[in-house]
């Protein structure tokens, strides 16, 4: 039996995290365009590279909370697909794995 409680500590930790991740790419671009091109580019590079990962960071958010709902109401840690129990060494390397290993793709 893994500890829910250490994990749902876990995980709320990295939703604090994902969140100050978000709210600092916010305050990093909302300065103006520098005047030199090569120096844009180089801006509008990094705001491409954080934008795919400001998705993956919202995309792990999501995950994290229903991840919680679940311990919340009691379905954490079984398959959504098959309704088994997940492996507690998969959901320790995974803890918002919602499907079991049989089911997993
Ligand atoms: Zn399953």
């Amino acid at each position: 039996m893994i500890a829910i409680e250490k994990l749902k500590a876990q995980l709320e930790q990295r939703l604090v995290e994902l969140g100050a991740a978000v709210e600092q790419r916010e305050a990093d671009f909302s300065e103006p365009l520098d005047a030199d091109f090569s120096e844009q580019a180089n801006q509008l590079e990094d705001l491409e590279t954080s934008e795919a990962m400001e998705a993956a960071h919202i995309q792990e958010g999501r995950q994290i909370r229903a991840a919680l709902q679940r311990i919340a109401d009691g379905s954490y840690g079984l398959c959504a697909n098959c309704g088994a129990k997940i492996a507690p060494a998969r959901l320790e390397a995974l803890p918002t794995a919602t499907l079991c290993i049989n089911c997993a793709p």
